[in-house]
């Protein structure tokens, strides 16, 4: 049976005495120390819904699934209303040929799967900000390109938050660009004279400055807020309800940077899915790789791929995995392998598959590919999904150049091209703290 939670509480991974409510969780992001929040316990969801997966709607899942870890602290009205708003798209598995799969993730409004995180945290925030316990916030982010899509066009016109965006000048796409600058209403851009890390240190500055403190109520839009992460679950129910005919086992193989998505899906496994395995798809950022090979976690410092949103050298949601399994090696590798691949397989890759079955991936997508071929070579009684992260739109220099193809631009991309940017250009952090205390 499933039990009735009420009340969710999260703790620190550092100090598991630290406990909060989810409202504080997602409102703080981060518990003492920089550590993580966790949820205390792991719900167990009935046998007879996963059977039935297939009757229910993409939100009455949803609602199953994200009711346990928010509690009473969102009334069923709210939390439908705001699942209804971030799964306003599809998530279609499309078959690329016998035994493998893709998952789609990249229809929602900025192209990225972070849109579901995003939307999500948005609805939560806002919904506590309008039940009026918080006061006015502004969401401070710096972007080296995606997140700040997703996480604007969260929060836009969200009320009760102001959202102000750094992004380098120069340094991101001009969809990206666009994405960040078009939007007006509650979104402001700032356009720094310098690189991402300029960016970073001006919005981590800007969190301890205590003036600025008495005049804003700073929240960051961290991809760790467990608002961010725990919906991404969501596209592993979404995906088994598509495959409910399919009798083999099931192995996801997820392109992973912060472990954020795949961690997601393992706890969906812990809560009843019936996934078999998970394949953690890396580029040439493998410190999960290797750890699954000798058991040793050495993080180095990251390098530069054409799946850049993965180029991440200590990926901060492993220790998120870890936990799930009590930091046991021996359940956690069963449960999960790792493969890791250069530009140059990736692109041989996305060649490959344009040739072979007619779709386009984008570079992430690809690395995800290929580590789910590696692993159906030697376990071939698996079907497998990957998970396309990304639109091949995004990644289009790359993309175009190895199909020798243009790719065909969404409408959504063609909308944004057309409108007029906006943002404020800044060069000091003095600059950016005038405008936070006007
Ligand atoms: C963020 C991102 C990833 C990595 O996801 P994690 O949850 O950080 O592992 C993969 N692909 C794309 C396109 C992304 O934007």
């Amino acid at each position: 049976m499933g039990k009735n939670y009420t009340q969710m509480k999260y703790i620190s991974l550092n100090d598991k005495n630290h406990k909060v409510s989810f409202e504080d969780a997602v409102v703080r992001g981060l518990a003492p120390g920089k550590a993580l929040y966790f949820p205390e316990e792991i719900p167990n969801l009935p046998k007879g819904f996963f059977q039935n997966l297939n009757k229910h709607s993409k939100e009455e899942i949803a609602l199953e699934a994200i009711k346990p870890f928010v509690g009473d602290e969102i009334n069923k009205n709210g939390l439908q209303r705001i699942l209804k708003k971030t799964l306003d798209f599809e998530f279609p598995v499309v078959p690329i040929s016998e035994n493998t799969g893709t998952l789609e993730l990249f229809h929602g409004p900025t192209l990225a799967f972070k849109d579901v995180g995003a939307g999500f945290m948005a609805g939560c925030l806002g919904h506590f900000v309008k039940k009026g316990n918080l006061g006015k916030i502004t969401v401070l982010v710096a972007t080296s390109g995606d997140t700040g899509g997703a996480v604007a066009k969260g929060f836009l016109g969200v009320e009760g938050i102001d959202v102000v965006i750094l992004y380098p000048k120069g340094k991101v796409s001009e969809i990206q660009e666009k994405q960040l600058t078009t939007l007006g209403q509650n979104i402001t851009a700032l356009e720094v004279n310098g690189n991402f890390d300029d960016c970073q240190d001006m919005v981590k500055k800007a969190f301890s400055d205590s003036e600025i403190g008495e005049k804003r109520q700073l929240t960051s839009a961290n991809s760790i807020n467990v608002a961010r992460w725990l919906p991404q679950m969501f596209y592993y129910f979404f995906a088994y309800k598509q495959l409910a005919e399919k009798e083999q086992k099931l192995v996801f193989s997820v392109p992973s940077g912060n472990f954020g998505n795949i961690c997601a899906g393992m706890l969906a496994k812990k809560m009843g899915l019936p996934i078999d395995h998970f394949i953690a798809s890396n580029n040439e950022n493998n410190v999960v790789t290797r750890y699954l090979k000798s058991q040793k976690y050495l993080s180095k410092p990251s390098v530069q791929t054409i799946s850049n949103a993965m180029d991440v050298g200590n990926p901060s949601n492993f220790v998120r995995i870890l936990e799930l399994f009590n930091n046991e090696f021996k359940p956690l590798s069963n449960q999960l392998s790792s493969y890791s691949y250069s530009d140059e397989e990736t692109r041989k890759a996305i060649k490959k598959v344009k040739e072979k079955y007619d779709y386009v991936m984008d570079p992430h997508g690809a690395v995800g590919y290929l580590g789910l071929q590696e692993f159906l070579a030697e376990n071939p009684d698996y079907y497998g999904i990957f998970l396309e992260t990304a639109h091949p739109v995004k990644f289009l220099e790359t993309v175009e150049k190895v199909i020798s193809e243009k790719v065909e631009i969404p409408v959504s991309i063609k909308e944004v091209m057309n409108k007029e940017k906006k943002s404020i250009e800044i060069s000091d952090y003095a600059e950016l703290k005038e405008f936070l205390m006007q």
